[in-house]
């Protein structure tokens, strides 16, 4: 699966599921930790394993112009809006949204929607710990690619945010392309 950021700077949040067994999610706490074991890094990009709340592999980063990819700060939420932003933004749409919307067609639901990854977002962690959304750095037709490990449900949002700098304040289009190997 090849995520292109067309116009740059777009974060796209996703979350990925056990196509057969939906109870078998992504797991970004797991995923970091054994990341963090082999001395990596917190962040996600070309031969990070995207692995299950059951430890098994789920994708494969294979390819990425970016460099770096989000999956500590979450996804942006109709109440998160109105805490970091203002009460006026509570009717603005969000990702968590779009996720429910989605997880619903699969028969899944709020209890279902776990730590996502934020594609192309720029989430500098400092070393006291803070992290902060920064300036997308994607360019225009930057892409990601993964390798599915095993049958996964993907849910995507191409985040609608319009308040913090992860879009450049313009949410603008992305292309998914699946391909067979
Ligand atoms: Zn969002």
């Amino acid at each position: 699966m090849r995520i292109i950021d067309l116009k740059s700077q777009q974060a796209v949040d996703a979350l990925f599921y056990n196509a057969a067994d939906t109870s078998e999610r992504y797991s970004a706490q797991d995923t970091l930790a054994v990341q963090a074991a082999k001395g990596h890094r917190y962040d996600l990009t070309t031969g990070s394993v995207l692995l299950s709340n059951e430890l098994r592999p789920m994708l494969r980063i294979v390819a990425d112009t970016c460099g770096f990819h989000d999956t500590c700060a979450g996804a942006c939420s109709c109440e998160s809006n109105t805490v970091r932003f203002g009460h006026e933004t509570r009717f603005m749409h969000a990702c968590r949204e779009n996720f429910l919307v989605e997880a619903a067609k699969y028969g899944m639901g709020k209890r279902d929607l776990v730590s996502n990854v934020n594609f192309f977002m720029n989430v500098p962690i400092r070393p006291d710990g803070e992290l902060t959304v920064d300036d997308g750095v994607s360019e225009p037709g930057g892409y990601v690619e993964l390798e599915a490990l095993m049958d996964v449900l993907v849910l995507i949002s191409n985040c609608p945010q319009v308040n913090n700098p992860c879009n450049g304040f313009t949410p603008t289009p992305i292309q998914i392309i699946i391909s067979e190997p």
